[in-house]
């Protein structure tokens, strides 16, 4: 996944005037919903054990919270009627339950500690209590979950397993007790010890672990289904209220599938990242969201170009594929508000869901670009990234518009090019013959065909002239800052390697030079040529199943140049990410 977004005018509305500014921050004692006393979660926490010491602070938790800039993020609701308002406000009453879910699923003993940090006071208090928020417990998500306060390891399984259970006494179980391998890989179950017991694991369904929070969810989840007159909302919120208590999911995913409604609201538990131990166990979050129709009207419009952008590809017609099939619809929406896994840490700009294999089967995925995060990020750390690192000049050719399209065209182009392919007679598929190099060229390729797509598309005419010759000024630039802006994190790391690869091939076709004081130009006549080049050479690779030759490029170009050391070094006090401020969902203000 990459970057960016097309704000056509992002027109400011007051904030919905919702009463629930306390629910929504989850901060609040015990976390909405939770009725004090019964959070059973706090008590099995064998690692926390009560001490007399405070817990210990990092002497830099000041500067670590300065790593995250908090940003207001505002949706476009100009469109929304008094009906949509309110299914807004329910749909942001139900997101507020999963900030006290996923800080349960992190770690049973968070809840405990947070209250432990919750009455520190002193030097970075304030700090640690405001990066606890952030990183949804005490272990620091940008420095390999290293405690920021307190002493408590991080625990692999997260709060999924007993925190004195190993990966071999899992297995050893399943092996003994083979009939309760489906519970426990389940990815809606927790592994716990049987009540009263120090040994022995039993799988409990979420709905019965996080019961005292799935109810009242499901309950406003039902209010909404009646607020709203949409067809395909209602029947996502019927069906999605039905599988937090029931534990069923698939049908609520298919239903998410086919939402079409101005206001849509993801939720539930999704992503299985948290759990270290075997990545089986889901962890709850939400993303609200408002519909952008013009932005989908624009999208439409390059999805018709597809079958001409595949034909258009610079390699052999024999290597194109003209029959990938459905793929994936994409969406275009704006947050209003994001809640558990979605919002810790570094905020994403967008998200492929569902992860139900079955769903996948029969409805394909979901794409959602969140367009005003990418305008944050784009504010707030890439047009920073290219004062510094562009030549003056240039830094003025940096736009929103452009880094916007790259994303989008970033993300069409996964659905382009070589996928299954014959080897030696055989029929294979690139991902299995590219093995762990896949997924670093496959993402460097999207990179490199967005622009060459976008590059095409303007050549035919297809853009619209007013966004046209904004790209046609901007799309250089832009694409070079975003590189330096994927870099930052990823060098040493296999994302890193296919960015590095994109710099350093332009810079050795010339389509890239350094000034005197090592700032950056695109070089516009040697530019559209290079990109071309770069893009046959990954799509031939890929074509061909060439694991040797993807290793020989990346090793080639993949490496942390100087060049790109220094500019990356030249950024590194700017912000991480930045910390969002939900307006719309009554956050920030006084
Ligand atoms: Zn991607």
């Amino acid at each position: 996944m990459t970057s960016s977004t097309t704000t056509v005018s992002t027109t400011r509305t007051a904030p919905l005037v919702l009463a629930l500014t306390v629910l929504v921050l989850s901060w609040a004692a015990c976390g909405p919903g939770a009725p004090s006393g019964t959070d059973s979660a706090a008590t099995d926490s064998p690692t926390d054990s009560p001490t007399t010491t405070e817990p210990v602070i990092v002497p830099d938790i000041e500067e670590r919270l300065a790593w995250y800039s908090p940003t207001e993020i505002s949706a476009d609701l100009t469109l929304l009627t008094d009906e949509d308002r309110q299914v807004l406000g329910l749909l942001i009453e139900a997101a507020g339950y999963m900030d006290s879910l996923f800080l349960r699923q992190v770690w049973q003993g968070n809840p405990r500690l947070r209250d432990r940090v919750s009455r520190l006071e002193g030097e970075g208090a304030d700090a640690a209590r405001e990066y606890y928020k952030i990183n949804f417990g005490p272990w620091d998500r940008l420095e390999e979950m290293e405690p920021f306060v307190g002493n408590v390891e991080h625990p692999e399984g997260a709060g999924f397993y007993p925190v004195d259970m190993t990966k071999e006494e899992f297995e050893r179980w399943l092996d003994e007790h083979p009939e309760d391998r489906e519970a426990f890989e389940s990815t809606v179950t927790v592994i716990r010890r049987p009540p009263g017991a120090s040994d022995g694991l039993v799988a409990v369904r979420y709905a019965d672990e996080y019961g005292i929070f799935l109810g009242p969810v499901a309950d406003k989840l039902r209010e909404a289904a009646t607020a709203t007159s949409n067809a395909s909302l209602k029947r996502f919120l019927t069906e999605r209220a039905e599988a937090l208590l029931s534990n069923e999911y698939t049908e609520s995913d298919m239903a998410w599938m086919d939402l079409d409604a101005p206001v849509e609201v993801t939720i539930g538990p999704y992503e299985t990242y948290e759990d270290g131990l075997f990545g089986y166990k889901a962890a709850f979050e939400a993303f609200v969201t408002v519909d952008l129709p013009e932005e989908g009207a624009a999208l439409e419009r390059y999805k018709a170009e597809l079958p001409w952008l595949e034909r258009n590809l610079p390699i052999p017609d024999e290597h194109k594929n003209f029959d990938r099939g459905s793929e994936s619809p994409i969406r275009v929406v704006d947050e209003v508000l994001t809640a558990g896994d979605g919002r810790a840490a570094v905020q994403t700009l967008a998200f492929n869901l569902p992860n139900d294999e079955e769903v996948r089967e029969a409805k394909g995925s979901k794409n959602v670009l969140l367009r005003n995060v990418m305008r944050a990020k784009y504010d707030k750390i890439l047009l920073p990234i290219a004062e510094r690192n562009l030549v003056r000049e240039q830094v003025e050719l940096v736009s929103f518009d452009a880094y916007f399209n790259a994303v989008l065209h970033h993300e069409l182009s996964h659905g382009l090019g070589p996928g299954k392919i014959t080897k030696d007679g055989e029929e294979t598929e690139v991902r299995k013959e590219l093995k762990e190099l896949y997924s670093t060229l496959e993402e460097a390729k999207a990179d490199v065909m967005g622009i060459y797509n976008l590059l095409a598309l303007l050549d035919k005419g297809a853009i619209p002239e007013g966004l046209a010759q904004t790209l046609r000024e901007t799309l250089e630039p832009t694409y070079v800052a975003g590189l330096f802006r994927a870099a930052r994190f990823s060098l040493g790391e296999a994302h890193g390697r296919g960015v590095a690869t994109q710099f350093n091939y332009l810079l050795e076709k010339g389509a890239l030079e350094v000034d005197d004081e090592g700032r950056f130009r695109t070089v516009s006549e040697r530019f559209p040529d290079a990109i071309r080049d770069l893009l046959h050479e990954m799509l031939m690779l890929q074509a061909t199943g060439d694991y040797e030759g993807t290793a020989e490029l990346l090793d080639r170009y993949g490496v942390a140049t100087e060049e790109l050391q220094t500019a990356i070094a030249r950024v590194q006090d700017l912000p991480r990410d930045i910390r969002p401020i939900y307006v719309d969902a009554g956050e920030g203000g006084e």
